[in-house]
């Protein structure tokens, strides 16, 4: 996969942005990006958008960290006041909620100072030891990062579990996918992609929604539009917001916040009182469908009206098409997980798709579109707090007995803290030591104020970062890692496709990979892991967790690739449940469902709902993409859409500044009157650090995932007179 020609060396990589997982050939010379030539990458084909051609100069930015820091008033040893001593707070005025929090200087800020690596992670081992024997394995938690390879995240929960004998390991598909994952695993037994981007290209209708896929996942974005052009496939797509993709729709439903899954359950409704259901599909492959159909009664194709907004003539259009198109895929993404009943809508989803026979064949199944280039193997290779790699149990006494053989360890079978219990559970005090790899928690988990103000408690903060993040302000000790270009491993994309990155570059200064930081932090704490190589580290993967017992180097050389599961024999399954389905008896299952009101409402004082999302330049809150100049140069800051009707009532222009407050926070932000968004309902971009959306943000949850409610969320807009 490597060439050198002269100085410049050609190398395999796979994109760090989204989950369509697209490869290409990086061209460098030395630490200089050339080009990057898409090659023939098997999701993406020749094709990647703007983030992955342009967006890499942050590797090379001089925000980089270069070495380790440890806190200098702590000296390493104790951890003083965080989050005190940075400057003022943003949003800080009396008549604001929520409580002041830091701005970062830099990280040469008189806080922190330069550390050797020896001096940095005998720190981190040592202040983590200490509290673990103290207060216990579990009053230590590990939260692993879906930017790092599947190695990487296999350290980290190896790292919990058998050098700290805690599952308390999770990583951020918590805040976005883990609601879909229960959908699917609910339903049709497995948590990932049905099938792959050839199934979605082939599709003949595809329903999208709450995904912006055009700016999310621009590349499959790119093949669709392809799809509808020259094949004539048919998009129905339903989101709160107009967007781009919504723009495109054969048939667009846009319903009111929160209602996802009335629409979704009045359709499938109207599918079985019109005898449109696929029965051959169901008397054959589902169980539980009366259940199913009594839980739709209260659906109504007239209640479904009343509550969403939506025509009965466009749910009747809508389920006609679903039921009668030969091959249905459904995607979907953040505006149906981040929601309270975000679990439930997922599997009102997947309902639907079983009603009318989606299931197991070319073209068909559920789909949600992972956000992080490596989300889906982060949870694939058991950072999370319920699961070994591979989705086995850690109550399974088998599963413990063969990771257990396989570490010389004894393990616990005690189910862990998920990421939103870590909070809770630092501000209730049983939780004293935090190790964070390449997250930033602070910015990104719902309602900051509360999350900054948890890790501000903690007696030992362990930070593992390409950046000095807002996250890092609260550390004790920061750990320079490497990004993507700097190191071998794998990535899984959302098609749960397994695919091989080459190292393109030497890591920046004194900068390390992730899995060499783990294996030499272990090794201080008597766990010699011995590995030389990433490959070293999959092959244990693979001697140990069914779901990938064929993967190995070899099989992924190059552009090769494998979708799990994949057998002993390298038989990779690129479309799932065309032999079974994964649940008991090899059925899927109907799933019954409840609808409850959304959080967090608009009321006369918090008027305004306020959604939020990507934007196709940048990637969240921007921690890579704004420190990449050409892709700062394109959407430099944030802002607020505003609807045409209700910007002229409330005096407000384009470039005009708001201030958005929430019942916990306020920020700033840019007026842009725009079409895409209607009535009271405000659109505004995940990708600023300094006006974080998540300082608005609350702390409630979907109980069956845990995720935050991020789109419920009611705020009031207040006009400023500059910036
Ligand atoms: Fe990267 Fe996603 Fe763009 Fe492909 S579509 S180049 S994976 S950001």
């Amino acid at each position: 996969a490597k060439m050198r020609e002269a100085s410049v060396q050609k190398t395999k990589t796979v994109c760090t942005y989204c989950g369509v997982g697209c490869a290409f050939d990086v061209w460098t010379r030395e630490r200089r990006i050339l080009k990057i030539e898409p090659h023939d990458g098997p999701a993406n084909g020749i094709s990647t958008c703007v983030k992955g051609k342009f967006g890499w100069d942050f590797v090379n930015a001089p925000e980089r960290l270069r070495t380790p820091l440890i806190r200098s008033d702590s000296g390493g040893m104790g951890y003083g006041v965080r989050g005190t001593g940075y400057g003022s707070a943003p949003e800080a005025s009396g008549d604001v909620p929520g409580t002041p929090h830091p701005v970062p200087a830099s990280p040469e800020a008189e806080t922190f100072r330069e550390a050797t690596w020896d001096e940095a992670l005998d720190t981190v081992a040592r202040r983590m030891r200490a509290i673990a024997d103290e207060h216990g394995p579990d009053s230590v938690a590990f939260i692993a990062s879906s930017k790092a390879t599947n190695e990487e995240s296999y350290l980290v929960q190896k790292m919990a579990r058998a050098v700290f004998g805690t599952n308390n390991v999770d990583n951020c598909s918590r805040y976005c996918q883990a609601p879909a994952t229960m959908g699917l695993w609910r339903t049709v037994g497995y948590g990932g992609d049905a099938g792959t981007m050839d199934d979605i290209r082939a599709a003949d209708l595809v329903l999208m929604v709450g995904t912006n896929t055009d700016q999310s996942h621009p590349v499959l974005a790119a093949h669709l539009r392809a799809a509808q052009k020259k094949r004539g496939q048919t998009h129905i797509v339903a989101d709160i917001r107009s967007h781009l993709t919504a723009q495109r729709a054969d048939l667009f439903l846009q319903p009111k916040p929160g209602t996802d899954l009335i629409w979704l359950s009045a359709v499938a409704r109207h599918i079985f009182d019109q005898g449109w259901e696929d029965r051959a599909f169901l008397d054959q492959w589902v169980n539980h469908e009366s259940v199913y159909r009594e839980s739709l009664e209260p659906f109504t194709l007239e209640f479904a009206a009343e509550r969403t907004g939506l025509s009965p003539e466009a749910l009747r259009d809508a389920a006609y098409q679903i039921s009668h198109a030969e091959t249905v895929c459904a995607l979907w993404a953040m505006g149906v997980t981040q929601h309270k009943m975000g679990s439930d809508t997922s599997t009102a989803i997947s309902n639907l798709l079983l009603a009318t026979g989606n299931f197991g064949k070319p073209g068909t199944g559920g789909y949600p579109l992972r956000g992080h280039n490596n989300v889906q193997g982060c949870s694939d290779f058991g950072s999370i707090n319920t699961y070994f790699p591979g989705y086995q149990k850690v109550e399974d006494d088998e599963a413990r007995k063969t990771y257990e053989h396989a570490w010389g360890v004894s393990l616990s079978a005690k189910k862990g803290l998920d990421n939103r219990e870590m909070i809770d559970a630092i501000h209730e005090g049983s939780l004293k030591a935090l190790f964070l790899v390449g997250e930033e928690i602070a910015l990104v988990d719902a309602d900051a104020h509360h999350v900054q103000d948890a890790l501000s408690k903690l007696d030992f903060f362990c930070v593992q970062e390409i950046f000095f993040s807002k996250s890092a302000e609260f550390a004790d000790v920061v750990l320079a890692a490497s990004p993507s270009l700097e190191k071998d491993g794998t990535f899984v994309n959302t098609e749960r496709r397994i695919q091989r990155l080459y190292r393109a570059m030497e890591p920046l200064a004194e900068s390390r990979p992730d899995w060499e930081i783990l294996t030499d932090l272990a090794k201080r704490l008597g766990h010699d892991w011995g590995y030389t190589h990433p490959s070293d580290i999959m092959d244990e993967v693979a001697a140990t967790t069914p779901l990938f017992a064929g993967v190995n180097y070899a099989r992924l050389a190059g552009y090769k690739s494998l979708c799990w599961p994949v057998a002993e024999d390298g038989t990779d399954t690129p479309l799932l449940y065309t032999e079974e389905f994964h649940l008991p008896e090899g059925k899927a299952r109907l799933y019954p469902l409840e609808w409850t009101e959304p959080s967090d409402q608009p009321d006369d004082e918090y008027d305004l709902h306020l959604n939020t999302g990507r934007n196709l330049e940048h990637f969240h809150v921007g921690n890579q993409t704004h420190k990449s100049a050409g892709l700062n140069s394109i959407v430099p800051g944030t802002y607020v859409e505003v609807a045409e009707p209700l910007a002229s009532a409330r005096g407000l222009d384009t470039g005009d500044w708001v201030r958005l407050i929430s019942r916990r926070g306020a920020v700033k932000a840019q007026v842009l009157v725009s079409d895409q968004v209607r009535d009271n309902e405000l659109y505004m971009p995940l990708s600023s650090a300094e006006h974080a959306v998540n300082y608005l943000t609350s702390s409630v949850v979907d109980p069956d995932s845990h995720t935050p409610a991020y789109k419920e969320l009611a705020v009031k807009m207040v006009k400023l007179d500059g910036p």
